[in-house]
């Protein structure tokens, strides 16, 4: 089954592709031009069924099966942000690297080294008769200095429960037995196996 997916993170592209191998998975702008995609809804939830929508309507394939992620990390000491802002905390046009030296400095100016905190991701599925939505969850601390370089966005600074070490350090596979994304992804799966 082809899966299109409506995110052209290469991140996400990554870690999606690894954790379904059994499907053809493409992300759209190899089908199509990118376009912007305004999420301006107030929940993961809903901000990935913002895209996975747009994705399957402009493609104009009515056997087209549209993938989104909307994903973040929430900080306790800092009221659960960025949360749905993970993506612009660091401003307009920050990559990866603005926004988690921002996060840093913000988990610094309490006057701590670490918060606990957690990431949330939601994947939205889209076709031409369903729309679901699923999420997964990984708790940890996120520290006010990062470690490593592996992963990619706010993994560096990310430890999760049971460990002493960064995503950013850990392997890759520990983080693919793990993480948010890949316990939606198995629930997500759970509903494209209804469909075959
Ligand atoms: P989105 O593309 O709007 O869902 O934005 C997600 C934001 O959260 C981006 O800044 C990502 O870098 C960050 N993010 C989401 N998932 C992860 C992850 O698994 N590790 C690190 N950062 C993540």
């Amino acid at each position: 089954m082809k899966l299109v997916l409506a995110t052209s993170n290469k991140g996400k592209v990554k870690e999606i592709q690894a954790l379904c191998k059994d499907y053809e998975v493409i992300p759209y702008s190899e089908l199509i031009d990118e376009f912007e995609i305004v999420e301006d809804a107030n929940t993961f939830k809903d901000n990935a069924l913002i895209k996975a929508r747009a994705v399957y309507e402009a493609l104009g394939d009515k056997n087209a099966i549209v993938m989104a992620d909307d994903s973040g990390i929430s900080v306790d000491i800092l009221d659960g942000a960025p949360g749905i802002y993970s993506a612009r905390y660091g401003g307009e046009n920050a990559n990866d690297k603005d926004n988690m030296n921002k996060l840093m400095g913000d988990i610094k100016a309490k006057g701590v080294e670490s918060s606990p905190a957690h990431y949330t991701a939601a994947i939205a599925l889209v076709s031409n008769n369903f729309e679901k939505s699923v999420h997964g969850w990984m708790y940890g601390r996120a520290l006010s200095k990062a470690r490593g370089d592996g992963g990619f966005g706010y993994d560096p600074m990310f430890i999760p429960d049971g460990y002493d070490k960064t995503l950013g350090e850990l392997d890759d596979a520990i983080k693919k037995e793990l993480s948010h994304r890949s316990k939606a992804l198995s629930l997500a799966r759970i509903i494209l196996k209804t469909l075959q």
